[in-house]
């Protein structure tokens, strides 16, 4: 195809200006004084906007027309696929709703920020009000088949519809609340390994840059800072940057939070050096993005291999404040299951029900169904229903979590979509690596990642997530291996059994 250098260019181009508005937020969120917000908000406003116009120039139109007639091999047809996609959701926007969105969103977030820390919903409420009708509008401009939700998905997880997650989601609380009911039956939750012992940040942080050197994250290709609220950022095939946190408190806030953002940054390191910049060197979804998060976090990370290799070191570095705590005391502590306010620091098992609430919160949102001004109420009596706790103020609340405030609707399913894809991996990945225990007592972790490498991170975005999953393990997505990984590690663990 002749045209397809001019095509490059287009491709090039618009990775630089995504790498520009990723520096930009990371930036914000790791170094940017308060004040600065208000000129960050508008220049990242306009960054969009020029993105926005180069992707909807009309002479990347022609090309692509002009690729798609062409018999392109499969990296190049896949590239054209992707761009395609996004050029055929960018041209529905006007410039004045891009800009709208992207200021309503940085204005909403920094509103948020003191909302949350004063608890105070009727703060945040306008903004909110105001989000969900550009959403609506966006939706409506984007397209969709009477279900709004389903245009603000396909950002996130291209191709996935709510009539299938709905009812997905909706069995998998059904099989979540029976086991949360059997783990509840089994006696009073457990107390927390350690009170009052201190661990010092700059021995947690020691620790934390130990496991991202083991597990094979390249330091030489990007880096660890802090952040209150754990990220990561792509700047470049060679450049991606984390975030962790500490909590004195609780080694294991730092340990999960870099163990969870290691795996999105191993992902964003391993694609094939031959796509980068181009709209393939990324992965096909969210969802699959979180399922390596999930993947390095839970199932590496709260297994008993891996803490029968980790607890002598912690015991080494930590030394008191560790007492004469065992590997099974720590994989005990490590999977404490309760049911509790915040998301983020929830178990694997009422993990997925904390996202199911906002599912069910946003979709209503979207179709009508629910005002803005009544989301706060709501809130609290899903939480009740679900997880029989209810927040004492919004901050633990409505407010815990930024995504509402930026716009990013339609995001919270993958994170679930993420749990349910890393189990179907791991029955894989446990059939084609019959040593990963063993490998993982003696921090081996070279043929994991060489595994997920091979199968999961070159290939990028080659093809859509669940053809991808399919390819790989034969299995759709499903809830069925992830249920039956909760079921094999929490039975044990609480003496109950599974019912027939
Ligand atoms: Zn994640």
């Amino acid at each position: 195809m002749d045209a397809w250098p001019e095509l490059d260019r287009y491709m090039h181009q618009l990775a630089d200006l995504g790498r520009m508005s990723a520096l930009l937020s990371w930036d914000q969120q790791v170094l940017m004084p308060r004040k600065g917000a208000e000129g960050r908000a508008r220049a990242v406003a306009t960054l969009r906007v020029i993105r926005h116009r180069q992707l909807t120039d009309p002479r990347l139109g022609e090309l692509l027309d002009q690729a798609r007639e062409a018999d392109l091999d499969v990296p190049r047809a896949a590239m054209v696929r992707v761009l395609a996609h996004d050029r055929d959701r960018a041209v529905k926007l006007p410039d004045d709703l891009v800009r709208r969105l992207a200021l309503a969103g940085s204005r909403g977030q920094a509103v948020w920020e003191v909302a949350r820390r004063d608890r105070d919903w009727e703060m945040f409420r306008p903004c909110l009000e105001e989000m969900v009708a550009l959403k609506r509008e966006q939706a409506d401009l984007l397209g969709h088949d009477g279900e709004p939700y389903d245009a603000l998905m396909d950002a996130y997880e291209p191709g996935m519809r709510t009539a299938r997650v709905e009812p997905l989601f909706a069995s998998l609380a059904d099989e979540l609340q029976t086991l949360l009911g059997a783990i509840a039956d089994a006696g009073p939750p457990r107390r927390p390994l350690f009170g009052g012992a201190a661990f010092p940040d700059a021995l947690q942080w020691d620790f934390t840059m130990r496991l991202l050197r083991d597990i094979g994250f390249d330091l030489d290709a990007g880096r660890q800072d802090l952040s209150a609220h754990p990220f990561t950022t792509t700047i470049a095939l060679h450049d991606i940057r984390l975030t962790t946190r500490m909590d004195p408190d609780d080694p294991f806030s730092a340990i999960s939070s870099t163990m969870h953002e290691a795996g999105h940054g191993l992902y964003d390191q391993g694609f094939d050096p031959e796509y980068e910049d181009t709209p393939i060197a990324e992965a096909p979804s969210l969802g699959l993005h979180e399922s390596q998060s999930r993947l390095w976090e839970n199932l590496v990370g709260r297994s008993l291999p891996f803490w029968e290799h980790y607890t002598p070191v912690m015991r080494e570095m930590f030394g008191e404040a560790m007492g004469d705590a065992s590997a099974e005391d720590v994989y005990r502590e490590v999977n404490r299951v309760q049911p509790s306010l915040i998301r983020v620091e929830s178990d694997e098992v009422t993990y997925n029900l904390h996202i199911l609430i906002r599912f069910e919160l946003e979709l209503a949102l979207l179709r009508g169904e629910l005002e803005a001004a009544d989301l706060a109420g709501e809130w609290d009596a899903a939480y009740d229903r679900r997880l029989g706790v209810r927040p004492p103020h919004a901050g633990v609340g409505v407010l815990q979590d930024v995504h509402w405030s930026t716009g990013s609707f339609g995001y919270f399913p993958t994170y679930t979509l993420g749990n349910l894809y890393s189990a179907i991996l791991w029955e894989r990945i446990a059939s084609d690596l019959p040593d990963i225990d063993r490998g993982l007592r003696r921090a081996e972790f070279g043929p994991l990642l060489d595994w997920l490498r091979t199968h999961i991170h070159r290939p990028g975005h080659i093809q859509e997530g669940d053809d991808l999953i399919h390819e790989v393990t034969g299995s759709r997505l499903q809830h069925g291996p992830f249920m039956r990984y909760l079921w094999g590690k929490f039975g044990p663990l609480y003496g109950i059994e599974a019912p027939a």
